[in-house]
């Protein structure tokens, strides 16, 4: 199974009306499309979008963006239909999330419980607070994501 091609911003934002009109309480069309990415907006927040001449851009950014996704508190979405329960990020976490580094470029030991188990043959979050991304001084780490040979895993902050 691939993983997912993701659309950067500046493609997004050739979806969008691009008039910058700031309805969707953001400044700028481009700003608009780093909140869909960060999932703060939906596709249907920019009001123009609803126009009939918009209609195939939305249908596609929805489908893209699909519908119910979680975002876990370190800014994680898994979509579990693609998880095959390989335990790769099990593996790859773990590895990583034991170490975290100093601002002297020091690596540090921590004692954390795994973030990921894999249940019922599915990736399921059990310590999300092991993130290195809520330590006391975030990394912003993306080793499961890229880890993960299906793109079920995608961090989106
Ligand atoms: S409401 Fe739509 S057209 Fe206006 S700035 Fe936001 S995304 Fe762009
Ligand atoms: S971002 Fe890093 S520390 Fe956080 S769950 Fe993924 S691999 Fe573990
Ligand atoms: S999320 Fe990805 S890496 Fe983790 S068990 Fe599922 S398929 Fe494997």
């Amino acid at each position: 199974m691939p993983k997912k091609d993701k659309m950067q911003p500046l493609q997004l934002y050739r979806y969008l009306p691009r008039s910058n009109c700031k309805k969707c309480g953001v400044p700028s069309c481009l700003a608009f499309a780093f909140g869909l990415i960060s999932r703060e907006k939906k596709p249907e927040d920019c009001p123009d979008m609803l126009k009939d001449e918009y209609r195939p851009s939305l249908d596609l950014l929805k489908e893209y963006f699909g519908e119910g996704a979680q975002v876990e508190k370190t800014g994680l979405l898994i979509d579990k239909d693609k998880c095959t329960g390989c335990g790769d990020c099990v593996i790859a976490c773990q590895k990583c999330q034991g170490t975290i580094m100093f601002g002297t470029g020091t690596i540090l030991p921590r004692d954390v419980p795994d973030v990921y188990k894999i249940v019922d043959g599915i990736v399921d979050v059990k310590h999300w607070e092991s993130c290195k991304r809520c330590a006391d001084r975030p990394e912003m780490c993306r080793v499961c994501e890229e880890r993960c040979p299906t793109g079920a895993l995608e961090l989106v902050k």
